[in-house]
């Protein structure tokens, strides 16, 4: 066993693993850029209080945050999500002053104390987007219709949209005074944690990770029954949009998510599968109208999703979707037969990947049979074979992997013989 070990609830991503998650992350990067976002990138850890923006109730606040006294004894965190960053970057740079909407998106790594769990890490990574400025229905769907491509592009199926309102800031209140008055009635069938958020976050309740089958939490009065006029064309808006773009979804009426800073629109998509992905959330989003204004900016709307990376990645395993995605990155790998032939390989080499043509050689071995070892492992798509003969003639023999059609051809000849095969 190794001395050392990775911490709990981490992972080493490696061969295949760091494929898969590239490829996830050129995936959504690509489709972002396609939908006119922008890349943010902010620190990976914050002063603690622009994460407590984020609800000094949720979970993730008080349970969840890997918090620390630096050396100059400020308290930082290692970010839990995203958005509370971004927000902090998009004030501090005056990012409103440019342009409205401004949209962009972020990858990389969240850290969460969370119980590990399939699905379930202490770092692990999200693509998210974030759009401020603008509040209209066809926006919203804009940003859900992104989501949902990523994921039709990976092939991705048995998944749903789970989509809800929780109002605007008049019918939240009026709902949460209904909520504390009624789950008040019923405290004593609540868990501790729900108990102490009747008077501070009520509609938290609804998303108890403790007993989310509560009978008292699911006949709850709903959040429907209360909405403004306002609240409810805006709601019926986004529906029509998204029927008119075929769009499926599950209006889910218990569906409040899990931080406090949402208004408005609520959404996540989740994966039906008989393995313990089941009912899992891959992404989730929604509205947010006081987000910018309680970090102490204007009153900016905002809308946002974030997809779980590693958890992406298990659904495309589960499904066996990977097929050709995840190829090889070597195109080439020289065979080279004697210790003056491997002088010329690494030249040749050298050659190749000027122009960006994978090559990779054998750096020991002068037989055929170690050689094509290596060849076995790292698939290339072609061989490129040089002995004495070879080297004395000037020509290499080259040999395409998949149709295993050898032929000789000159060195110089080499990069227009393969550009023109590998393109
Ligand atoms: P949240 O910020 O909690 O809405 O999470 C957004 C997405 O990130 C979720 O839908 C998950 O896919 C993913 N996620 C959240 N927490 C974890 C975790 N501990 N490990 C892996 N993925 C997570």
């Amino acid at each position: 066993m190794a001395k050392y070990q990775k911490v709990k609830g981490t992972q080493d991503f490696f061969e295949k693993s760091i494929l898969k998650l590239r490829y996830l992350e050129n995936t959504m990067r690509r489709i972002a850029k396609n939908y006119g976002y922008n890349e943010i990138k902010t620190p990976i850890f914050e002063h603690t209080d622009v994460f407590v923006r984020i609800g000094d109730d949720s979970d993730i606040v008080t349970k969840e945050m890997y918090t620390f006294l630096d050396k100059g004894n400020r308290s930082i965190t290692l970010r839990p999500e995203g958005t509370a960053a971004v927000v902090r970057s998009y004030l501090e740079n005056k990012l409103y002053a440019k342009t409205s909407p401004m949209k962009l998106f972020y990858f990389g790594p969240m850290f969460r104390y969370e119980r590990p769990q399939a699905g379930r890490y202490r770092e692990f990574h999200q693509f998210g987007v974030e759009v401020f400025g603008k509040s209209t229905p066809l926006l919203d769907c804009d940003v859900i219709i992104s989501a949902n491509q990523i994921f039709q592009e990976l092939g991705i199926k048995n998944y749903h949209l789970k989509i809800n309102t929780i109002g605007d800031n008049e019918s939240r209140k009026l709902y949460s005074e209904k909520l504390v008055e009624y789950f008040e009635e019923h405290i004593n069938h609540l868990c501790s944690d729900c108990k102490r958020r009747i008077n501070k976050n009520p509609l938290r309740i609804l998303d108890c990770k403790v007993d989310g089958n509560n009978p008292i939490i699911k006949n709850a009065p709903k959040i429907h029954d209360f909405l403004n006029q306002e609240s409810k064309d805006y709601f019926s808006e986004v529906l029509s949009i998204l029927d008119y773009y075929q769009v499926d979804y599950i209006v889910d009426e218990n569906l409040v998510r899990g931080l406090d800073y949402y208004t408005d629109l609520v959404f996540e998509f989740i994966i039906e599968s008989n393995d313990e992905l089941d009912g899992l959330a891959f992404c989730g989003g929604g509205k947010y109208a006081n987000l910018v204004e309680s970090f102490g900016g204007m009153d900016i709307p905002g809308i946002g999703y974030a997809i779980g990376v590693e958890r992406l990645l298990s659904i495309v395993d589960s499904q066996d979707g990977w097929n050709d995605k995840i190829e090889n990155d070597i195109d080439v790998l020289i065979i080279s037969l004697d210790k003056l032939s491997k002088l010329k390989a690494l030249e040749i080499a050298y050659l190749l990947r000027l122009h960006n043509i994978p090559t990779e050689i054998d750096y020991e071995h002068y037989t055929m049979k170690h050689q094509f070892k290596l060849a076995d492992k790292l698939n290339p798509k072609f061989l490129i074979i040089i002995g004495e003969e070879e080297r004395k003639n000037n020509i290499v023999s080259i040999k395409d992997n998949e149709t295993k059609v050898e032929e000789t051809i000159s060195q110089e000849k080499i990069i227009s013989y393969l550009k023109g095969k590998l393109l």
